[in-house]
C-alpha cells in the first residue's frame, strides 16, 4: 500500500478543523497529520495533539504556544511548537505535506492559502475569504505553480461534484449555462425589517441547520456568507455574475444545482454536515466513508424554494456589486464586513448597520488595480481602519 497522505490543518481548533480531524481518524491508514494550527487556544490544541501525534503544532499567541510546548513535553510527545503567522505558512508549504486544509477564519487564512498554493499542495479551501479577496492571483498562483484546488464550502464542493469529472472551468466549453447557489436564508429569513433592528448576536448565532463558527453563522444570517460564496463561485468556475443565481432553500438538502444547456439540472444532496465535503476532497477523485448520515429522503420529504430578498438583506446586493466593480472592491467588501461582524457580536452596532457600515467604507474607498498581493493588503488594512472608525462613530449608547 501507498504511504498515508501526510495532512496539514490550519484552523484545526475550528468547526472545520474538527470535523476534518473526525474524517481522518477514521481512515488512520490513509492519512497522517503533519501539522495542526490553532490560534490561541492551547488546550484544544493540545487534546489534538494528543490524538493525532504531528509533527507540527503551530499557535499564534506567543504565551499559548509557552503552555502547550510544557504540557506536550510534560506527556513525553515530540510534537514541536512554532509561534507566528510565518510558521503557519511554514507547514502549509513544507515539502513532507500533501494536502492543506485551508480552515483558518477571515483574511488571516490568506498567506497560508496562498503559502499552500505556491508549493504546489493538493489545497482543500475552505477559507473563502482567500477567494474573495485575491481571487485573480489565487488561481493563478494555483495554475503556475499545478497545486489541486478543492473546494470545501459545501455550495462549491456540490457544484464542483455536478461538472464533469475534475474539470472546473470554463462553464461555455462544458455546457453550463448557469449555477444555482442554495441558501437557507439563515435564522431571520422570515423577518421584517422593523424585527431585523432589534436581533441579538445570540438569535443570530443559532443557526437553524449548519453548525458553524461564529463569524460565518452571522455572515449567514446577513446573505453575506452568501455573497461572498458569488464571488467564490466567480473564480472557482470562471463564471460571471449573471451565471450565478441564489436561491433560498430552507431545508439545506440540495447543497446547490448545475444548469446545463440541453435543460438538465444535476444537484448534490445530503444531510447538512461538512464531512461530505471535507471526506470528498480529501479523498477526490476516490470516495472515501465521512461518518455522515445517509440522507432519510422520506424524513426530508420536501423541498421549498424562494427568492432572496435584497431589500431586507443587502450583503447580498453589496457582494455582486463588489463581483462587477472588481479591483479591490471584494476585498473593501470582505474587511469591512469582518469589523462589522465584530463589532455586532460586541454589541457595538446594531445587525442592519452590518450592511450600512460595509456600503459606507465600499463608497468610501476609491478603487485600486490587483497586480499584487500587496495591492490587497493595504486596501485590507484601509478598510478596516475606516471600518473601525466608523464604528466608533456609530456605537449603541
Ligand atoms: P471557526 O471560527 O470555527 O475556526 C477558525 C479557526 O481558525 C480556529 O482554529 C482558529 O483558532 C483559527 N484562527 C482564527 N483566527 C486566526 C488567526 N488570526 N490566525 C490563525 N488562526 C486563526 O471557523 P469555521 O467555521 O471552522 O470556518 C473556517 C473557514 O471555513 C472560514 O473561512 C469559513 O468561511 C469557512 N467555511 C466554514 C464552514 C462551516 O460549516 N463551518 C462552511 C464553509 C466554509
Ligand atoms: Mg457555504
Amino acid at each position: 500500500m501507498n504511504r498515508p497522505v501526510n495532512v496539514t490543518v490550519l484552523g484545526s481548533t475550528g468547526t472545520i478543523g474538527f470535523n476534518t480531524l473526525d474524517v481522518i481518524a477514521r481512515h488512520p491508514q490513509r492519512y497522517q497529520v503533519f501539522a495542526l494550527t490553532a490560534q490561541s487556544r492551547f488546550e484544544s490544541l493540545l487534546e489534538q495533539c494528543r490524538r493525532f501525534r504531528p509533527r507540527y503544532a503551530v499557535l499564534l499567541d506567543d504565551d499559548a504556544a509557552q503552555r502547550l510546548e510544557t504540557a506536550l513535553r510534560q506527556d513525553g510527545l515530540d510534537t514541536e511548537v512554532l509561534c507566528g503567522p510565518q510558521a503557519l505558512e511554514q507547514v502549509a508549504s513544507a515539502d513532507e505535506v500533501d494536502t492543506v486544509m485551508a480552515a483558518i477564519v477571515g483574511a488571516a487564512g490568506l498567506g497560508p492559502s496562498l503559502a499552500a498554493a505556491r508549493a504546489g499542495k493538493r489545497v482543500l479551501l475552505a477559507n473563502k475569504e482567500t477567494l474573495v479577496m485575491s481571487g485573480s492571483l489565487f488561481m493563478e498562483t494555483v495554475r503556475r505553480h499545478k497545486a489541486t484546488l478543492l473546494p470545501i464550502d459545501s455550495e462549491h464542493n456540490a457544484i464542483f461534484q455536478c461538472m464533469p469529472q475534475g474539470r472546473a472551468q470554463g462553464l461555455g466549453d462544458l455546457g453550463i449555462t448557469k449555477i444555482w447557489l442554495t441558501a437557507s436564508g439563515g435564522p431571520f429569513r422570515r423577518l421584517s425589517h422593523e424585527q431585523l433592528a432589534h436581533v441579538t448576536p445570540e438569535q443570530a448565532l443559532n443557526h437553524p441547520n449548519w453548525v458553524m463558527g461564529p463569524k460565518i453563522t452571522i455572515d449567514s444570517a446577513t446573505l453575506m456568507n452568501k455573497g461572498l460564496e458569488v464571488i467564490e463561485a466567480h473564480w472557482l468556475f470562471g463564471a460571471q455574475a449573471d451565471q450565478i443565481e441564489v436561491v433560498i432553500h430552507p431545508q439545506s438538502v440540495i447543497h446547490s444545482m448545475v444548469q446545463y444547456s440541453d435543460g438538465s439540472v444535476l444537484a448534490e444532496l445530503g444531510n447538512p454536515d461538512m464531512r461530505t465535503p471535507i471526506a470528498h476532497a480529501l479523498a477526490w477523485p476516490e470516495r472515501i466513508e465521512s461518518g455522515v448520515a445517509p440522507l432519510d429522503i422520506f424524513a426530508a420529504a420536501r423541498l421549498d424554494f424562494e427568492r432572496p430578498d435584497t431589500t431586507r438583506f443587502p450583503c447580498l446586493r453589496l457582494a455582486f456589486e463588489a463581483l462587477t466593480l472588481g479591483k479591490t472592491a471584494p476585498a473593501v467588501l470582505n474587511a469591512a464586513n469582518e469589523v462589522a461582524v465584530r463589532a455586532f457580536l460586541d454589541h457595538a452596532i446594531a445587525f442592519p448597520d452590518i450592511p450600512r457600515l460595509i456600503e459606507a467604507i465600499m463608497t468610501a474607498i476609491p478603487l485600486q488595480p490587483v497586480t499584487r498581493i500587496e495591492d490587497v493588503i493595504s486596501a485590507d488594512l484601509l478598510a478596516r481602519q475606516m471600518a473601525e472608525e466608523w464604528v466608533t462613530r456609530h456605537k449603541k449608547c
